[in-house]
């Protein structure tokens, strides 16, 4: 399958299913499970994440917990780079770092592996999708403990009026649906 011979946004968007007031009131929920069951879909998703990073010599995709597990390896597979999670806390069975974010009420904590990542590393961080961005700013500070330098982010999904990306580095951030 050719990349360019889609209109991979408008396909994309039509196997995405939201879900309203899940899992509470007020919040349109993206559902992706639909898109991976559709192996079209499961395969473009895969491409178009990976190829703004073809050719940037990235070493390492960090997936953030749980749908950023997904594609995040499959990313890695196709960059020829290594695959690390960030999971929720507890998770983990090595020795972590931890790094907490602030939610609408209170506050939460990701933790990566303190091994999982070299000095000077080129990292680029993916979610299925990013919000208000603080779960992908968490990530980027346990990168940076450990001396990896984030190169980009890379979304499936951006709901672009929470701002996200203004938590973010000045690097490229890469969504293939704005919504
Ligand atoms: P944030 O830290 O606010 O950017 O939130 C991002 C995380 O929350 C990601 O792991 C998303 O999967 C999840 N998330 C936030 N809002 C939604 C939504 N409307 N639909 C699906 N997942 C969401």
């Amino acid at each position: 399958m050719r990349i360019e011979e889609e209109n991979i946004p408008e396909y994309l968007q039509s196997v995405i299913r939201t879900i309203p007031d899940f899992p509470k009131a007020g919040i349109q929920y993206k559902d992706i499970t639909t898109l991976l069951a559709d192996k079209k879909a499961l395969k473009l998703t895969t491409l178009a994440l990976s190829d703004p990073f073809i050719s940037k010599h990235i070493d390492v995709v960090v997936g953030l917990e749980s749908r950023g597990f997904l594609f995040g390896t499959n990313m890695a597979a196709v960059l020829d780079a290594a695959f690390v999670p960030v999971r929720k806390p507890g998770k983990l069975p090595a020795e972590v770092i931890s790094e907490s974010y602030e939610l609408e009420y209170g506050t939460d904590n990701v933790e990566m592996h303190k091994d999982a990542i070299r000095s000077g590393a080129k990292v680029v961080i993916h979610d299925d999708l990013i919000a208000t961005g603080g779960t992908a700013a968490a990530a980027t500070k346990l990168v940076e403990r450990l001396g990896g330098e984030v190169i980009g982010y890379s979304f499936i999904i951006e709901l672009s009026y929470l701002h996200g990306r203004e938590k973010l580095k000045k690097v490229p951030v890469e969504s293939i649906l704005t919504l």
